[in-house]
């Protein structure tokens, strides 16, 4: 399945719920959610029966989207997750948080994931001293993240941040632009409006 290029904010309509996808847009009225708080379409307003299958599915589908992921590198997380000890769904979580388009995401770097992600790919970001260009690439604990070269957007987006929202596994020097994982992502860091339970229960059927 190929990346979506659509308007990313039908994909937050589509789950009627802000997914965050575009920065500091989505914290103005100009967010379509705001206005229009329904799904896209002609039977967006239309009200309909929701199966068990369909909220897990939603759920799912919801995660993926917050996070940038397609469908296979999901499955593969969902996988990885299950096979660790402790809860599946946190363990999932826990993964896809890891991510290091959205540790720099995390960290106030950029201002959504997809900027994170861009940063990434274009050869922005160095982990322990080394460039990584892969925005799936997993942090852990140790590892000292720092911005490669004189980057605005970066530097923009670090001026502009809120330091209280930084998680706490996160230690950031805003100065240098450099951060350092000093922990995992417990289930409390993680913010994001997902049941991860659902997820779990949809790839168990
Ligand atoms: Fe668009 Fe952000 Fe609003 Fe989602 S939350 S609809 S991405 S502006």
């Amino acid at each position: 399945m190929a990346r979506y290029t659509g308007p990313v904010c039908k994909l937050c309509r589509r789950e009627a719920q802000k997914l965050f996808l575009k920065g500091d847009k989505c914290l103005t009225d100009k967010c379509p959610v705001e206005r229009r708080p329904y799904p896209p379409g002609e039977h967006g307003r239309s009200r309909r029966k929701e199966s068990e299958y369909y909220i897990q599915l939603r759920e799912k589908q919801k995660a993926k989207r917050i996070y940038g992921v397609l469908e296979r590198q999901f499955r593969n997380y969902y996988e990885l997750a299950a096979k660790r000890k402790g809860v599946t769904g946190e363990n999932l979580l826990q993964i896809l948080e890891s991510r290091l388009d959205n540790t720099i995401y995390r960290i106030g770097f950029a201002s959504s994931r997809a900027m994170a992600r861009q940063d990434v790919r274009h050869g922005h970001i160095a982990v322990n001293g080394r460039r990584v260009d892969i925005p799936s690439f997993r942090v852990k604990p140790g590892d000292i993240i720092t911005v490669i070269g004189d980057v605005a957007r970066i530097k923009e987006a670090a001026e502009s941040v809120n330091k209280a929202a930084v998680p706490s596994w996160l230690d950031v020097d805003y100065e240098n632009l450099t951060a350092k994982v000093v922990g995992v992502p417990s289930r409390q860091d993680i913010d994001v409006p997902v049941q991860e339970k659902l997820i779990v229960e949809l790839y168990s059927k």
